[in-house]
């Protein structure tokens, strides 16, 4: 009953004439506005919205939150993910209200500020990439990949070339062929040779003047940088081709290598992998992508010039792939990578290079005796390990070890991924982690490796839910939550 008569009393409140001695007039007609509608449209009572307190709405919000774990609540050495601490500072200055109080079809002249940070951003990605070109709209690395492959396949056209294939390593992420299968190409895989690096004899039997485009992920999905790297990209492009870099690992080379020194002519980056930006459950994502000269052109429009002392959207590109994306892309989370590159400056991004990898070595070292790592005497930022051994002695799988962990406090590694190791366990501690942390992490596991079978293979034991059907999970998730479920 209160309920009924607060929302007749907002109700009443928000009519036009109620409102006029606060709100400047508003342009509407003189009439109540029931006169002006059909009567059967009418309502005949207020909406019964729900009554909740706001108390009871905050906690239960604040207590779904707590069921999932976060990097702001658990060490999360999620492989092929990097997931890093995201400075609360990169918060409070993307939503400072000269940023988010802005609309984007705002005239250019409005927005000047905005527009400057986000061509210091571009340059600051062409610097750190090596590659002039740079498009900031695409939503996700996924999406990169995609306007990336759009971009380099109106080139062959213009070029008047037919190079329909796109080769993918068979360590690379599922979105590579995909991505090249969206762009309207066909795929073919390479095979990763014994170190698992490329397979220089098989990429060069694969070349040929079919070949648009190679994509490689260096350092790659077993956190291995690729020495062979000048071979392959000389070899690609003795065809004619174009190298793709997924940069969904740039956090282990910032500062150290760049990918156009190295020949790749097209890459994305991941800003919530590389620039600390949040990360996951399908939340906003960037994924701008940087090009060579030559391929500039086809970008996708509008990008951001600067001319004498102004900026401006440039729309005017004849040749552009067009829009990926509305407006000029996801801007709340490219400003908190370009607040996070200017804070640590050149020396700090290399730094964290450097301590991505030391974490990972010493984790790495510190774990290699219960857990095998095939390939590599040294990691970048991550390494992938495999549990066939724990397996075979004691009937332990990756997947008992991911699960296990939880009740000790960790999210899980990535299981499963990259295929080519059997059992495989992908570590990322990230140079956001300390040295305590890391111990923790490895004492856990030899205290599960130790633990009772029974114990493992039911784990976990304290969370809400044990062990879902994954896939059903994923593809048919039940989003209404209820106190029997
Ligand atoms: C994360 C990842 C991608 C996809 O990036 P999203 O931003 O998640 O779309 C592509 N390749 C590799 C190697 C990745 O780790």
């Amino acid at each position: 009953m209160r309920n009924q008569q607060h929302t007749k009393l907002l109700f009443e409140l928000s009519r036009p004439g109620r409102r006029a001695h606060r709100l400047p007039p508003l342009d509407v007609p003189a009439e109540p506005l029931e006169s002006l509608l059909p009567s059967e449209a009418l309502a005949d009572a207020p909406p019964p919205l729900p009554e909740l307190a706001e108390g009871d709405v905050v906690r239960h919000f604040t207590n779904l939150s707590t069921l999932n774990m976060s990097v702001d609540t658990h060490f999360y050495p999620l492989g092929s993910c990097t997931m890093k601490y995201n400075p609360k500072r990169n918060e409070r200055l993307a939503s400072l209200s000269g940023l988010v109080d802005v609309h984007p079809l705002q005239e250019d002249a409005s927005i000047q500020g905005l527009l400057q940070m986000l061509f210091e951003l571009q340059q600051m990605l062409a610097e750190i990439s090596g590659l002039p070109g740079v498009s900031l709209q695409p939503a996700a690395g996924a999406h990169g990949e995609l306007a990336a492959l759009m971009v380099a396949a109106a080139y062959f056209r213009r070029q008047g070339e037919d190079r329909p294939v796109v080769l993918t390593a068979d360590s690379a992420h599922g979105t590579n062929p995909a991505s090249a299968r969206m762009a309207g190409m066909q795929t073919n895989t390479v095979k990763s040779n014994r170190q698992g690096l490329v397979d220089l004899e098989d990429l060069k039997r694969q070349l040929d003047r079919r070949t648009g485009v190679f994509m490689l992920t260096n350092p790659n999905t077993l956190g291995l940088f690729d020495s062979q790297i000048l071979e392959i990209t000389r070899a690609v492009h003795d065809q004619g081709g174009l190298i793709y870099l997924d940069g969904a690992n740039m956090n282990a080379i910032l500062g150290i290598a760049r990918p156009g020194d190295f020949g790749a002519d097209l890459m994305h980056f991941n800003p919530h992998k590389t620039f600390s930006g949040p990360h996951g459950g399908g939340g906003p994502g960037a994924g701008p992508i940087c090009v060579r000269d030559f391929l500039t052109e086809f970008l996708p429009a509008p990008v951001v010039v600067k001319e004498d002392d102004a900026y401006r959207l440039d729309y005017d590109r004849p040749l552009s792939i067009g829009r990926v994306r509305s407006f000029f892309g996801n801007v709340g989370v490219l400003l908190r990578a370009y607040f996070y590159i200017r804070s640590h400056g050149g020396e700090g991004l290399r730094r964290v290079s450097e301590d991505a990898i030391l974490g990972a070595n010493y984790l790495r070292s510190r774990v290699q005796h219960i857990l095998d790592v095939p390939f590599g005497e040294f990691c970048m930022h991550e390494f992938v390990a495999s549990a066939s051994r724990l397996k075979k002695e004691r009937g332990l799988t990756a997947m008992d070890l991911a699960k296990r962990l939880l009740d000790y406090g960790f999210h899980a590694p990535t299981v499963y991924f990259p295929m080519i190791v059997p059992e495989s366990v992908m570590v990322e501690p990230t140079e956001t982690e300390s040295k305590e942390t890391l111990d923790a992490f490895a004492e856990a596991l030899f205290r599960i490796t130790d633990e009772a079978q029974d114990l493992v293979h039911e784990a976990p034991h304290s969370t809400r839910i044990s062990r879902p059907d994954e896939v059903q999970a994923a593809r048919k998730p039940i989003m209404r939550w209820t106190p029997e479920s």
